[in-house]
């Protein structure tokens, strides 16, 4: 397999496989959707009863939404993920006590009225797990309610829950092709805005494709020219593929993680079958 890059920020990746088949991308695909680790939430413990306020006031630790919509919301905050530090906490050496080595923790403490927002969570620790996107709404609280939770982050495959899916949206395609038969399309009579993505344009009586890559294999364009007059194909063994991530890990990490994870699970096999 061959690839090249076509597009790479930090959490979105575009590229194009070639020498492959929908087999081999499918299993690039299903890994960055089930495989690949990122840290979640996956404890949290509320502090019941009254809380104090530095001036004096007294607050009730009640919020609008039932606990478990609160832990369910911290569970789904994207939180910086250092895969190279991280055990799985089942395999880790402190046997699933929960040690720095295996988790994260975190405090929140606010008090209404407010609206608690993800960067009020507190790493206890390290300043580089404090929560990027700032702004995700927890929960609303009006006057004398308050929160005070702590919650312990862990390793966890997407196949676990959804919120531990570092990758969004992965999809491939064909490379497509596009090709026009000038014995029988009158290019003065084709519509080229017939093409959703708005890649035809007319040039020295000839249709011209401006960015094949965005070529959908939508086949507009075969519709609109008379039967036989325009072919669209898509390349079973070149692909371009494309992904976005929740901002845990950045999109080539996960890629680099999910082609680690392809490769260990082949050679693991291949070595058990060589001991036979
Ligand atoms: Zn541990």
């Amino acid at each position: 397999m061959d690839i090249e890059f076509r597009d790479v920020k930090d959490s979105y990746i575009r590229f194009v496989v070639s020498e492959a088949n929908p087999q081999k991308i499918n299993a690039i695909r299903r890994t960055l959707v089930s495989d690949v680790p990122k840290m979640s939430v996956n404890s949290v413990e509320f502090h019941l009863g009254p809380i104090m306020g530095e001036d004096g006031t007294e607050y009730e630790s009640v919020t609008p939404l039932f606990d478990e919509i609160i832990a369910h919301r911290l569970g789904l905050v994207p939180l910086p993920t250092y895969l190279d530090e991280f055990n799985f906490r089942n395999e880790c050496t402190c046997k699933g006590e929960g040690c720095p080595n295996c988790t994260v923790m975190y405090s929140l403490n606010k008090k209404g009225p407010c609206t608690v927002y993800s960067g009020d969570l507190e790493p206890l620790g390290s300043e580089k797990y404090r929560v990027k996107d700032e702004f995700i709404p927890i929960v609303k609280l009006g006057p004398k309610q308050a929160v005070l939770v702590y919650a312990t982050a862990e390793l966890g495959r997407g196949k676990q829950h959804a919120k531990f899916q570092a990758v969004q949206a992965p999809g491939y395609r064909y490379y497509p092709s596009v090709r026009f038969n000038y014995e029988k399309l009158d290019v003065e009579k084709f519509d080229t805005g017939c093409c959703p993505e708005g890649i035809l344009e007319k040039r020295d009586s000839r249709i011209v494709v401006t960015d094949i890559e965005k070529c959908t294999l939508c086949k507009a364009c075969v519709d609109a020219a008379p039967r036989g007059a325009v072919e669209v194909t898509g390349d079973e063994t070149k692909f371009v593929m494309q992904f976005e991530t929740d901002g845990s890990l950045t999109a080539s990490q996960a890629l680099i993680k999910s082609l680690e994870i392809l490769e260990k699970g082949s050679s693991d096999l291949l070595e058990k079958l060589k001991a036979l």
